[in-house]
């Protein structure tokens, strides 16, 4: 048997790193499925999954405020 290779693991710098509550950007579509999606795992008691849709809405890049 052998361990499956480790990818490496994102770096995560922010002053919470498992920020599960973030909330979505407004307007971000990206972050308003993420959001879906944690609430939807919450709803079916997968907290992996939620946890990890939260983690990531948290680490959405968005580059400025002003959408064009
Ligand atoms: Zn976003």
């Amino acid at each position: 048997m052998t361990e499956p290779k480790r990818t490496m693991s994102p770096p995560v710098h922010l002053t919470d790193p498992y920020n599960l509550d973030a909330e979505p950007a407004p307007g971000c579509d990206v972050c308003a499925a993420l959001d879906k999606q944690r609430k939807e795992a919450r709803e079916q008691g997968r907290a992996a999954d939620a946890a990890v849709a939260g983690i990531e809405i948290a680490n959405h890049p968005h580059k400025g405020r002003r959408r064009k």
